[in-house]
């Protein structure tokens, strides 16, 4: 008997749910409590519409309102449901808040993104990593970033280093979105951490500084583990690549979360890159928003209230969520290695094609939820099914990569892998 609580009721919450009803056999009960309980209610009733269910069992949903800032309320509701594992997919600013929440009520807990203060458009795994031992203490596990990037991507990164490599010797995770919603301006999940994300500056991580030759004037090195972070202006490094069942795309070089667990969990690893695709439009009208003022994050004062600009702007963007039944194309998302197995170089590329459209058939929903969502829903029912439960707090490469691959392939987002890739200069 599995019971799951699962915090928020947006985009990716909602393709979550819906994988999960798709598998009522691990998720017998499901809680859906969010801010906005109307939410919580549409997701329900969307699922009851779609009639999920296997082997004439269906998953019991019931929705709370609440607000995951507030951890009594947050305990209270844990201890009144008694749910099996806490899955926060709301807003990286509730991680801790959630966490602590978890250790009080003793339940386990997986995400999707990583801690982000609100007054500070930066994101690190240390605070989350400062749980490690209360978790352990508390025979409790926590699964961070459950999405495809950070997620997947880990969990390739993984399956790579166990099946066909003795050393990885660079990584390049390549991210690309070939769909077409039809606004000239629009974010595929939340449109606030979005921004604040491709908004920062760009980075890399390297093993030995000296060694590296960048092309473009490098801002800052900082040590950080095992190697250093190489830091540049946002999207000052561009390359064009030739995506499968996409075609050829822009990507420019951002920061991204899994580097930094990545850097010190991969064998001989001596580069990571993270590389995103955007569209010419998409760019300008980010320039000219970030020129205007749009993107800040510290309050103003507006006809005598005090507003976050990126949160009103927020407030004009259409919802992610809504982009779904507009969206055509496909994304493609995977990892690229170079390294050494027996002595012999090797190089090795896999990656998942999804189809917005399809996505939207089967849940509602555009590919960029969807390829969020599930792997959130295959995390879940690792940790039910005693397959992913090391006690403490982990990133998805720390555990056995095989029984998620497998699952990838059967709950919609199958793989691919090609051992002749294209590098990426
Ligand atoms: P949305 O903005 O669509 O949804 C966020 C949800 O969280 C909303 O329902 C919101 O409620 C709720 N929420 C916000 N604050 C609180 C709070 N204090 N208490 C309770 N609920 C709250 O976001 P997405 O669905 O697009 O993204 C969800 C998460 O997934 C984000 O953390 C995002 O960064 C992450 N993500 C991860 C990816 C990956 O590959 N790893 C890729 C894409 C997203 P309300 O409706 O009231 O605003």
């Amino acid at each position: 008997m599995s019971k799951v609580m699962l915090i928020g009721a947006g985009g990716v919450a909602g393709v979550a749910a819906a994988k999960m009803a798709q598998n009522p056999d691990v998720f017998e009960e499901l809680l859906i409590a969010s801010r906005t309980v109307a939410r919580c209610d549409a997701i329900k009733a969307d699922i009851e519409k779609r009639g999920f269910a296997k082997n004439g069992k269906k998953t019991v949903i019931t929705t709370a309102k609440l607000d995951a800032m507030d951890q009594a309320a947050t305990v209270a509701m844990i201890r009144d449901f008694q749910p099996d594992l806490v899955m926060n997919i709301a807003l990286p600013y509730q991680d801790l808040a959630i966490m602590d929440a978890c250790l009080e009520a003793g339940v386990s807990y997986l995400d999707t993104a990583n801690y982000e203060p609100p007054e500070d458009a930066h994101f690190e795994y240390s605070w989350q990593w400062a749980y490690r031992q209360k978790f352990e203490q508390a025979g409790l596990t926590a699964i961070l970033g459950c999405g495809f990037d950070p997620g997947v991507t880990q969990v390739f990164s993984a399956y790579a280093q166990k099946h066909y490599f003795d050393e990885i010797h660079t990584l390049d995770i390549l991210d690309c979105n070939g769909g077409d919603h039809g606004y000239p301006f629009a974010t595929n999940f939340n449109p606030e951490i979005n921004i604040r994300e491709v908004a920062a500056k760009g980075s890399y991580w390297v093993a030995d500084p000296s060694g590296d030759k960048p092309e473009v004037p490098v801002e800052n090195r900082k040590a950080f583990d095992k190697g250093w972070w190489v830091e540049t202006a946002p999207m000052a490094i561009k390359r064009v690549y030739n995506f499968d069942q996409v075609g050829e795309k822009d990507m420019y070089l951002l920061h991204h979360e899994e580097l930094e667990s990545l850097g010190c969990n991969l064998k001989g690893i001596k580069r990571i890159r993270f590389f995103m695709t955007f569209g010419q439009s998409y760019l300008t009208h980010l320039k000219c928003l970030e020129n205007v003022g749009m993107t800040r994050i510290d309050p103003v004062k507006f006809n005598g209230v005090e507003i976050v600009p990126i949160q009103f702007l927020r407030a004009l963007l259409p919802d992610p969520a809504s982009l779904g039944p507009r969206t055509k194309g496909k994304t493609n998302i995977g990892c690229i290695f170079e390294g050494v197995k027996d002595g012999k170089s090797v190089r090795y590329y896999v990656y998942n094609v999804c189809d917005h459209q399809e996505c939207y058939r089967e849940v509602g929903s555009q590919a960029i939820s969807y390829t969020t969502g599930v792997p959130a829903m295959i995390g879940a029912k690792m940790f039910l099914e005693g397959k992913w439960t090391e006690k403490g707090v982990h990133t998805c490469e720390e555990f056995d990569p095989d029984p998620f691959m497998a699952e990838l392939n059967v709950q919609g987002l199958p793989w691919q892998e090609n051992f002749d890739p294209v590098m990426v200069p």
